[in-house]
């Protein structure tokens, strides 16, 4: 199968004429050819959305929200198909994508349809004097580049809020899971979004994801990925000033405290530690325990961790699928050796897993469990991306707070506590947009997301993505 753009409502192939290997990472086969675009796509895409931009801008609220809704009912309608597309690019298990990732894409465009309804304008008169009133007006042309973990769900959380303001959009998937983005352009198609709103240019990072975010005529960036490409973002377009949000990577910690409920911690470490093989920016790979139920909590959470499936992603009994692709898995088992080296003693996994049949070529890692390092270590301070989770003992409150915040990154933190004034406390100490209290991954639309320090820019989610994706303008009438 050959994957096509998608520019001005038509699908087009690459100007160059050239393609990539798009791997099946459970098999390790090709499996599909993607464009390998350049600046010259970018420049027709930018074009095309320009172009669309005053009719969609123009086009009333009501009716931008009904093909919104139109493409969400549709994402449904297909989930069986764009579920087992995302399994086959990315290598992640199909009950996965059909109980998180697709549903998911379907409810951010129902959030952002419905919510743009609702989404209003403040007024406030000065002293009698004047009326002053609050403008949110779209920008132009939106770049929204999205990395391979979610592939779908990431791509749709910037797409919808986007396109329900009035801006008009040039998507950069991933190149690694190009999949469900090229069947997102169809149902969009379907769904009567007018052409040139929506374009996807498909294609690597610095040969297209550059010349996009660094074009004149797109003032607006919402990317996801690595935090080592999200600096290059930031340095390549600040000299423009262009509005940026980053949603970059995480280190995140657990902590278990003593009096935490120890079924509940534990099933939710397991699930916090190794779903999607570890690939979420959110997965709490740091885990602190309180050094008097150090012991216990680790037994269980091996015991529960061995239990873990690692198969063919097709199969509904598979807990963990591929890894998403060869260099990846390498990557991840390097880390596994820098932990070793560094001292870390394997508590369980740490290697490669070969399976047999359709699967022998494709990249699987076992859940890996360290333990004896320092907070300060690479293992425990670099984002590994992988089923790799440390444990590490704390004896105060004090010190658990300390060792979560030693850290670069500030995305994401979980607590497990029944004390309700400590769980209070101690998210309030924590550095990062997200803190989770007896749970892990619950989320509400409605609230904002992003990082905190190297995980990101911007906190972005529910209203506020409305407001990141305009131009906000005060209006003031005196009238005495
Ligand atoms: P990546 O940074 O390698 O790639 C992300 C996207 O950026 C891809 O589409 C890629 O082609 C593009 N890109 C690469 N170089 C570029 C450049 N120079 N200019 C413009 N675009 C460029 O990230 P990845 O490996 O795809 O994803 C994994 C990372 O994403 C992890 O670090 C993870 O933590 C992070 N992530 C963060 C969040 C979040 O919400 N904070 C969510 C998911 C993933």
């Amino acid at each position: 199968m050959t994957i096509q753009n998608y520019i001005g409502g038509v699908f087009t192939a690459p100007n160059s004429g050239k393609y990539l290997d798009n791997i099946n990472p459970a098999t390790g086969q090709v499996y599909s050819q993607i464009p390998d675009s350049d600046q010259t796509d970018v420049e027709q895409a930018v074009l095309a959305a320009k172009k669309a931009f005053k009719s969609w801008r123009e086009t009333p609220v009501q009716k931008r929200s009904e093909i919104l809704l139109k493409i969400a009912t549709l994402i449904k309608e297909n989930a069986e198909d764009l579920a087992l597309c995302e399994t086959i690019d990315n290598g992640k298990p199909l009950w996965l994508c059909k109980s998180v990732d697709i549903p998911r894409a379907a409810a951010n465009f129902e959030f952002y349809a419905t919510g743009i309804r609702h989404w209003a304008s403040k007024a406030h008169l000065s002293d009698d004097k004047a009326l002053n009133y609050t403008l949110h007006q779209p920008m132009g042309v939106a770049a929204c580049i999205s990395p391979w973990n979610l592939p779908l769900y990431l791509l749709t959380w910037k797409i919808a809020p986007a396109l329900a303001v009035g801006n008009t959009v040039v998507a950069k998937p991933s190149e690694i899971t190009p999949m469900t983005a090229y069947k997102l352009c169809e149902i969009a198609h379907k769904a009567g979004l007018p052409d040139g709103v929506l374009n996807v240019v498909h294609g690597l990072g610095p040969k297209v994801g550059e010349p996009l975010i660094t074009h004149k005529d797109v003032p607006i960036i919402s990317f996801t990925g690595g935090t080592s490409t999200g600096s290059r973002i930031a340095t390549l377009v600040a000299p423009a000033f262009k509005k940026v949000s980053l949603e970059l990577g995480g280190k995140n910690p657990n902590i278990i405290f003593a009096d935490a409920d120890l079924k509940r911690a534990v099933d939710t470490a397991v699930k916090a530690s190794f779903s999607n093989q570890g690939q979420i920016c959110l997965c709490g790979s740091r885990i602190l325990i309180e050094s008097s139920i150090y012991e216990t909590f680790k037994t269980a959470f091996i015991e529960n961790s061995k239990a873990l499936k690692v198969g063919d992603p097709l199969d509904e009994n598979s807990n963990l699928g591929a890894m998403v692709s060869e260099a990846h898995m390498n990557k991840v088992l390097s880390c596994i050796e820098t932990a070793k080296q560094e001292g870390g003693k394997i508590l369980l996994g740490g290697e490669r897993v070969h399976l047999k049949g359709n699967n022998k070529d494709g990249f699987f890692i076992a859940p890996t469990i360290i333990e004896g390092l320092s907070n300060t270590c690479k293992t425990n301070q670099n984002e590994i991306f992988g089923p790799v989770v440390t444990l590490q003992p704390f004896d105060t409150e004090q010190e658990a707070v300390e060792l979560a915040n030693q850290s670069t990154y500030g995305l994401s933190a979980s607590i497990f506590t029944e004390n309700a004034s400590r769980a209070h406390r101690v998210s309030a100490q924590i550095h990062a947009g997200i803190v989770w209290v007896n749970t892990w991954l619950y989320r509400d639309l409605r609230t904002p997301f992003g990082g905190y320090k190297q995980s990101g820019l911007g906190r972005e989610g529910g209203f506020k993505a409305f407001a990141f994706f305009t131009e906000t303008k005060n209006v003031c009438i005196k009238y005495s």
